[in-house]
Formats: structure tokens, sequence, C-alpha cells
């Protein structure tokens, strides 16, 4: 089975959602460098002040920061069970920053499942999101409603619309993914670790497809 993975794909691909449903079938750490930011800025602590105002607009937090948090959080015991790499990495020095990492502490990548989408799909997907402030599930106001409206069916948490998911912030965010981010699937491609998968085709379906996938 491949257990230690990067998920990569523009926002709205929907990384996070299928991060949730194979964290929960194979018992692997999910990593999102995004939840980290987003608790980090809850608690106000010295990184969330930092974080913020290049996360509101779109922008990414500086490559020496976000990779710091992940070496942190990668070298935890419970990664050995396998880890889902969830937004990161974002550039190519922490693409490379990752591969060093990775061979130090004997956990290396074994594949890096990229999700296709098309623009206007991100945009009306991005546009209708609603996030669970306690446990940061996705949830979309006409495609993925609650069962309940404002109130997150795993926990009860509320419902809110993150600061950017906005048209502003989301064209910032899709720019960085066109000139930082997608050059990483070259990188990837060469290292022969990219297996790319069309995420239009439905949240159960993507899940069936990746999972048995990895299981092989
Ligand atoms: P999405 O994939 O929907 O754009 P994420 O939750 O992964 O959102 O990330 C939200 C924001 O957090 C990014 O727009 C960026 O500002 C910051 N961020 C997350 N991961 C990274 C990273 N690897 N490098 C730099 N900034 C990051
Ligand atoms: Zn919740």
């Amino acid at each position: 089975m491949k257990k230690n993975i990067i998920l990569m794909g523009p926002p709205g691909a929907g990384k996070g959602t299928l991060a949730k449903q194979l964290k929960e079938e194979l018992h692997l750490v999910h990593i999102s460098t995004g939840d980290m930011f987003r608790d980090a800025i809850k608690a106000q602590t010295e990184l969330g002040k930092l974080a913020q105002s290049y996360i509101n607009r779109g922008d990414l937090v500086p490559d020496d920061v976000t990779i710091g948090l992940v070496k942190e959080r990668l070298s935890q015991s419970d990664c050995d069970a396998g880890f889902l790499l969830d937004g990161f990495p974002r550039t190519l020095v922490q693409a490379e920053a990752l591969n060093k990492l990775s061979k130090e502490i004997s956990r290396e990548i074994d594949v890096v499942v990229n999700l296709d989408c098309d623009n206007d799909e991100l945009v009306r997907r991005i546009s209708g999101r609603r996030v669970c402030k306690n446990c940061g599930a996705p949830y979309h106001v006409i495609t993925m409603k609650p069962k309940v409206e404002g109130v997150c069916d795993l926990c009860g948490g509320p419902l809110y619309q993150r600061k950017d998911d906005n048209v502003e912030a989301l064209k910032v965010r899709l720019e960085h993914y066109v000139s930082d981010t997608k050059p990483l699937l070259d990188y990837y491609k060469d290292l022969g670790l990219l297996a790319s998968f069309n995420s239009l085709v439905g949240k159960e379906t993507l899940f069936d497809e990746v999972c048995s996938f990895l299981k092989k």
C-alpha cells in the first residue's frame, strides 16, 4: 500500500474532502497546512498573527515558516502510520525541502495524488463553500448541504465562510497555483510519483478510484 501521500490540486479541487475520507478509510494522519494556519490564527499565536495577513489576501505564507511547521509535524511519531499532506508543498523550494527532510526522517513520499478540475467549477465550489469552525469539515451551500443549516453534521460545530473564500482572494490563490504550485506536477512526474485523477466525477467516485489505487 502507498501510505506517504501528497495531495495536490488547485484550491477547490477537493483535497480537503478527499483527505478526510481517506484518513478514515486508511488510518492515515491528515496534515493540512491551511488547517494548521487557521488553528494558529484562531488561537492568535505568533504564527497565527504572522500568517493571517498573507492568508486573508490569498497570498502564500513565506516558505521558511511553512517548511518549519511541516518539519515539526512530520517528525512526530504518529506519522509512522502514513500521512496525507494536503496543501504542502506549494512551491519548488518547499518540494525540495520536503525531499530532503523525508529522506532524513525515513518517511519518503510514495505517491503524489493530483486532482484535476476546471476553473469555472473551482469558482463555483469555493464561492459556495462553508467550513466547520470546530473540525474543519467542508460543506457547500448548494451541493453539499449539512442536515441542519449552519451546523456541522460531524461535530455540531458552527459553519462559516473562510475569509479567503471571496472572489478577490480566490483570484490571487489561483494565480499562485498556476505560477508557484502547478510546476511541481512536472517535478513529481520526473520523480515517477505523479498520479492524476479527474475531480469532476463527484466525491464518492473520486474516493473509490483513489482508494483502490492507493491500496495496490
Ligand atoms: P486552498 O487549498 O483551498 O487554497 P488551504 O486551506 O490549503 O486552501 O490554504 C489556505 C491558505 O493558507 C493559502 O491560500 C495560503 O495562504 C496558506 N497556505 C497553506 N499551505 C501553504 C503552503 N504550503 N505554503 C504557503 N502558504 C500556505
Ligand atoms: Zn465539525
